[in-house]
């Protein structure tokens, strides 16, 4: 047998099955070797389980095996992995030795993978994500995989992992009427400096303003993004008849072609009925020390304390830097009686999908809406979940910061990557950001 994991089920199946049979059905010793035996796929289990009490013996090596020919037997040598290194092989006689049939790739997977952008595994086959209970999901989210494409399959599992992605399809599809005929209207139509909902974006173009430059399609680092027919174009007999198209089952709303698109002609639609309320954190800040607040209090600071010195905004990613703010301990500074001196300052903590979807105009409108300071905290480099959000944010936060500072207020806008766990990297960012505050001049943004 084979020494793969998934990709082995067909020969693991068919061992079990014909060494089970041969052991009922015939009076000879039955010996099945294996590398790594997975079990995890239907009835797999049970035709070990069989096997074993009807007298089949399992033997597992590591190294390869050495099969000896002696005229009429076979000596098959192998070292027992569980047994000490200096232990001497061990050798088998048998009549007949059958060797598991190996399955090699189509030709055309990889002419399939070139053409639609799906990943091929070191085996030859298309790559599946494996994410918990979700089946034949690709690298591209909304075109899915199954049966012999992504290796070995059996054809009963194969009626299992259409019946999944059916399945899979049904809700997404269903979610994503819910959502249509509720008809929310995006967060993001005006380009409002308020943060999404960390799940349940999902990018739409507006055609009328498409302008065809194909930014969105270049950036989108899920690929959801093709060109497609315009009937308003074609009805008005436009040069150009076709549009940016997203697809609503791949797009992940990462909002990097709504940050990009330089025709703003991407929205970013909320289809989640999460309440927005979670998406906000508010910290404390007094004495170099953070205190995270219950979201009842968000008010309190009106209520019960004086307004702090400094008020800050954070873009957080969902992914890390709002995971870190979510994680610091929660104390309600607020609600104390005791409490009544002036806080130094308050960091309102609002989670975005991804950092690659913060542009100019929300970290402008920020500071405009009496905010003292934007922080921005991103994955590190190589951590982003879609890809290169992270970097995309930087860099186009680089020039907005050179844009402040044409102005003298470079300072209040700051970048400091995180990860989920990076609570003293989060009070670091937010200490200097005041240091620099308190040297900076005052200076007021009028709405114009
Ligand atoms: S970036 Fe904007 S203007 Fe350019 S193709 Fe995409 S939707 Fe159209
Ligand atoms: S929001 Fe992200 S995933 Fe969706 S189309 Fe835009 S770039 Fe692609």
């Amino acid at each position: 047998m084979g020494s793969g994991g998934l990709e082995a089920v067909a020969p693991t199946y068919l061992a079990l099955d014909y060494a089970y049979k041969l052991r009922k059905q015939v009076a000879c010793s039955v010996y099945i070797f294996h590398g790594n035996l997975s079990l995890a796929a239907d009835r797999l289990e049970e035709l070990y389980q069989a096997g074993r009490s009807a007298g089949v013996e399992f033997y597992r090596y590591q190294e390869p095996l050495l099969i000896d020919d002696q005229g009429g037997h076979k000596r098959i040598v192998y070292r027992d992995p569980f047994l000490p290194k200096h232990f001497p092989p061990l050798d088998i006689k048998v009549d007949q030795v059958v060797i598991a049939e190996d399955f090699l790739p189509p030709l055309e997977i990889r002419q399939i993978a070139a053409l639609t952008g799906l990943m091929v595994g070191s085996d030859g086959f298309l790559s599946l994500e494996r994410l918990p209970g979700i089946s034949g999901q690709t690298n591209r989210p909304g075109i899915y995989c199954v049966g012999m494409a992504h290796g070995p399959a059996r054809i009963l599992e194969l009626w299992d992992e259409i019946e999944a992605v059916r399945m899979d399809l049904l809700v997404k599809d269903m979610s994503i009427k819910a959502a249509r005929d509720s008809a929310k209207i995006s967060l993001f139509t005006q380009k409002k400096a308020t943060a999404g909902k960390a799940a349940g974006l999902v990018a739409q173009v507006d055609p009328s303003r498409c302008a065809l430059c194909l930014t969105c399609l270049r950036l989108c680092p899920h690929r959801a993004i093709e060109l497609n027919e315009c009937p308003e174009r074609i009805d008005r007999g436009q040069l150009y008849q076709q549009t940016a198209w997203i697809h609503p089952l791949a797009c992940q709303g990462c909002g990097i072609c709504f940050a990009e698109c330089p025709a703003q002609a991407i929205n970013l639609v909320d289809l989640s009925t999460q309440n927005a309320n979670e998406d906000l954190i508010l910290l404390l800040y007094e004495n170099g020390q953070l205190y995270r607040q219950g979201k009842q209090n968000q008010d309190s600071i009106e209520r019960g304390l004086k307004k702090p010195v400094f008020s800050l905004l954070s873009l957080a990613c969902s992914q890390s830097g709002f995971l870190a703010a979510s994680s610091l301990p929660l104390i309600k500074l607020a609600d104390d009686a005791s409490y009544s001196n002036q806080l130094l300052a308050e960091v309102r903590v609002q989670a975005v999908p991804c950092a690659g979807q913060i542009d100019e105009l929300m970290v402008l409108q920020s500071l405009s809406a009496k905010v003292d300071a934007v922080l921005v905290w991103p994955c590190y480099p190589e951590a982003c979940h879609h890809r290169y959000g992270n970097l995309r944010a930087r860099h186009r936060l680089r020039l907005t910061e050179r844009r402040l500072g044409e102005i003298g207020l470079s300072e209040r806008i700051a970048v400091a990557p995180l990860s989920g766990l990076s609570q003293s990297q989060l009070l670091d960012s937010i200490t200097k950001m005041i240091d620099r505050l308190k040297l900076s001049k005052p200076v007021v943004i009028k709405k114009t």
